[in-house]
């Protein structure tokens, strides 16, 4: 089992190494310990999937994959839920605006996100559920909280109640009279006290909607996440993820209901927040319409570049989004693909001229085992990767300085392995070649190629060659490529 720290042997004696995480429900660093042992249990607000992601988002995907990535590392066992906010306002807006159901808008994006994820490297999520797939779990969650007292109907609207629940405020230590913080509560004249938050909404016309005992409706976005999350981790899990807007009045919220309804004080032992992008200092968003698309940027750069940016800072701090430090990250990558040559060449050469150790051998051999260490030290530190960078780049110092000298090639081979392995925490992968180019007219052409089989299918089923049409449905499933029928026409999803 996996003790809460981290040991190791360091020269003569042993060091414990102590994982610190940021949390902001204390505002403190916390010694990072899981509830259960080896197993972490992990949920990261996914996005919206209304429209295509900027790269604002992006950092947050991919800074939790770091996260998650190390704590695996480390030796946890990481259970790692991500979902798709499927349903709310700017879904049902978007829908309406284009003319297509929310069913197919989140189809849509469903499959764009997958795509960012391959190209940023993400590592697959134990799950991403869908907030749609959980109106039962939804619906059950509101009845409780109505039950013990803590929630209010108004003709089919069902709210929190937060004059009941005294610890309100327990994570973003709201402050009522900050008007900047309350413009951001959704205002409703049906609501007994400004804090107070929806639910449960009542069907509005041309809205998608459920059964509930409170009629037909559909759930507030709190209460999605509050669900998965219990769902599949049970309450309480050890770390909940997401951006700083996300501290109020979402997260708050969460920790409102997952408490009132389940009667747990704390449904989540550790919150982590990332710092925004930021352009010219202000937060990257929709809203203030300064943002780049993570497809945009990942169709006009190195898409290994662009994961090494989104990790390069601190995951807490804001990171500024600008072009030279795209540039700067595509630098930073070349240097660690030739460190990798440079080692490649030496051990080519040797595998020719035969082993002779050196003086060089040790050196290398010490470096491989200090980037190690001072990575370590500098992850163990809040998931510190600017330091943990500037560790690897020491490292490949070393190795341009020895190699050349260097005449084990089982060294060599080491120091390759440890660089790979670090930088793949950051979600690098140094064997991989350049794939933006191939990547995004990939993406193109698979979305046609598709589009043209499910036409094709149609047809064969109009013209009743139900073995034609049921033949292509199931090749794609082989493919990965999920297909559904619904009223309003095939649908289809990566699996
Ligand atoms: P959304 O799709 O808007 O629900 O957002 C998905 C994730 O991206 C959430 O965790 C947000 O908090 C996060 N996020 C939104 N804007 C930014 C930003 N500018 N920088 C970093 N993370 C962000
Ligand atoms: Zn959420």
């Amino acid at each position: 089992m996996q003790t809460p720290f981290y040991g190791k042997q360091c020269c003569y004696h042993w060091v414990v190494i102590m994982l610190k995480v940021h949390n902001t429900l204390t505002r403190q660093k916390e010694e990072f310990k899981p509830l259960d042992g080896n197993n972490v249990r992990m949920y990261v607000c996914g996005p919206t999937v209304y429209d295509y992601p900027h790269i604002g988002n992006a950092r947050s995907f991919s800074v939790f994959d770091t996260i998650r990535r190390y704590l695996e590392y480390l030796g946890y066992r990481v259970q790692y839920v991500t979902n798709f906010t499927d349903i709310d306002d700017k879904m049902i807006n978007r829908a309406n605006e284009e003319g297509v159901t929310v069913g197919e808008l989140a189809n849509k994006f469903i499959t764009e996100y997958r795509l960012i994820a391959k190209q940023l490297n993400l590592k697959p999520a134990t799950i991403n559920p869908r907030a749609t797939e959980h109106i039962d779990d939804i619906v059950e969650m509101v009845e409780l909280i109505v039950k013990n007292g803590k929630g209010y109907i108004v003709n089919g609207d069902v709210y929190f109640d937060v004059s009941e629940w005294p610890r309100y405020g327990v994570l973003s230590k709201i402050n009522l009279d900050d008007e900047t913080t309350m413009a951001r509560v959704e205002a409703d004249d049906k609501k007994q006290d400004i804090r107070d938050f929806a639910l449960w909404k009542a069907e509005k016309p041309g809205e998608p909607s459920w059964d509930s005992p409170w009629g037909k409706g559909r759930p507030g976005w709190h209460a999605e996440c509050s669900t998965m999350g219990k769902h599949y981790l049970g309450l309480p899990f050890d770390i909940h993820g997401g951006g700083q807007d996300l501290i109020f009045p979402h997260h708050e919220n969460e920790i409102a209901q997952s408490s009132a309804a389940y009667g747990i004080d704390t449904p989540v032992k550790y919150w982590l927040h990332n710092g925004f992008l930021t352009i010219n200092s202000e937060k990257m968003s929709k809203s203030e319409q300064n943002f780049s698309t993570a497809r945009e940027v990942l169709d006009n750069y190195d898409h290994q570049a662009v994961r090494l940016y989104l990790v390069s800072g601190q995951y807490g701090q804001p990171l500024d989004y600008n072009d030279d430090a795209l540039k700067q990250a595509i630098q930073t990558l070349e240097r660690m693909k030739n460190a990798v040559d440079t080692i490649k060449g030496r051990i080519t050469i040797l595998e020719r001229t035969g082993s002779r150790e050196s003086e060089a051998d040790k050196k290398l051999a010490a470096a491989s085992r200090k980037v190690r260490e001072g990575f370590e030290s500098a992850m163990n530190d809040d998931f510190n990767t600017p330091g943990a960078l500037a560790e690897i780049f020491t490292f490949i110092r070393e190795i341009n300085t020895h190699s050349k000298d260097v005449g084990g090639a089982a060294v060599l081979r080491e120091a390759l392995a440890v660089l790979s392995e670090l930088v793949g925490i950051l979600g690098i992968d140094l064997q991989a070649g350049d794939t933006s180019e191939d990547a995004s007219s990939i993406t193109d052409s698979l979305r046609g190629v598709v589009e043209f089989l499910l036409e094709l299918r149609e047809t064969a089923r109009k013209s009743k060659d139900f073995a034609m049409a049921d033949q292509i449905r199931d090749r794609l499933g082989q493919l990965g490529i999920v297909v559904s029928d619904t009223k309003d026409g095939p649908t289809w999803k990566l699996e």
